[in-house]
């Protein structure tokens, strides 16, 4: 399906693909965000599973849609490179099942999803422990209190980085393109959106030993900055683990499930709090000033 995306030049697909790329980014966080930031459909019952108390301004959320497709503008130039590499039989990059059995693609895909998360966590990581690196990252961490638009609100440098196993894999192992494009939108961008979202869920607790969850993450945009690396993993645990990043266990949690049990999340409490009305995002004047293009800047 991708590969007849790729029949012209290079600047061709980055195109199409950028196009389907906003689609699938406003299609995957647009509806978790009005599911949970939307005024009328904040509810207590959810509010107690939201990592931080408070919701981010209006503002906040539009300089994260605003950082996010810049941010996609160079996700998409590994991806397309790829694609044109492909029509020209450079690397392995194939289109179809081929002649090669499922059991062949499912392990190509584990092992392409593992490696991957590793990558993304190691450089991430670098990000935050090598000044050079952080002059880029820092701008995603403009956002203490991130929203299911903030998944890759990165500068460019970093999107074509993070978007790079999709041209160096191929170009090593004979890879299915649709899958592997398909595995990087469900495991990285639709996993983000969880990881973004600022609420956990109640089926899988942040003080599990294995996955990174919504809190982890959470926690990472609001207690992270250069060398205090803490969660840089996306969706294992053990890299953190491995690489001692993981949030000191002798400060005190400040994860919902934690805060639920010392008693802090009780209606008078969810009361107080303001729930800014969102809907100036959908106004065209709200966008049509030149403070959208002025992001607030972190040191
Ligand atoms: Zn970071
Ligand atoms: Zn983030
Ligand atoms: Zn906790």
């Amino acid at each position: 399906m991708l590969c007849e995306l790729s029949e012209g030049s290079f600047v061709q697909t980055w195109f199409r693909l950028s196009c389907l790329e906003t689609l699938f980014l406003f299609i995957t966080s647009a509806p978790v965000f009005y599911y949970y930031y939307a005024r009328s459909n904040v509810t207590y019952e959810k509010w107690i599973y939201k990592s931080n108390p408070k919701f981010p301004s209006p503002q906040k959320v539009r300089d994260e849609i605003v950082q996010m497709i810049k941010g996609m503008l160079c996700a998409t130039v590994c991806p397309a490179l790829s694609l044109t590499l492909a029509q020209y039989g450079v690397g392995n990059a194939f289109c179809g099942w081929g002649d090669r059995p499922v059991s062949y693609h499912i392990g190509v895909m584990l092992f392409s999803w593992i490696l991957s998360d590793f990558f993304e966590f190691f450089y991430h990581r670098l990000g935050h422990v090598d000044l050079k690196f952080w002059t880029h990252h820092k701008h995603h961490h403009v956002f203490h209190n991130p929203s299911p638009f903030s998944v890759i609100a990165d500068e460019p440098i970093d999107q074509f980085f993070r978007s790079s196993p999709l041209l160096v894999l191929p170009l090593l192992i004979p890879i299915n393109m649709d899958l592997l494009f398909l595995q990087f939108g469900l495991f990285f961008y639709t996993y983000g959106v969880y990881l973004h979202s600022g609420y956990e869920h109640s089926f899988i607790s942040p003080h599990n030993k294995i996955i990174n969850t919504s809190f982890q993450h959470y926690a990472h945009h609001a207690r992270s900055s250069m060398n205090t690396p803490y969660h840089c993993g996306f969706f294992l645990k053990i890299w953190d683990q491995l690489f001692s990043s993981c949030y000191p266990e002798d400060k005190e949690c400040f994860c919902a499930e934690c805060g639920r049990g010392r008693g802090e999340r009780t209606i008078d409490e969810f009361n107080k709090i303001d729930v800014p009305d969102y809907s100036v995002l959908l106004r065209p004047s709200y966008w049509m000033t030149w403070k959208t293009f002025k992001i607030e800047a972190r040191d």
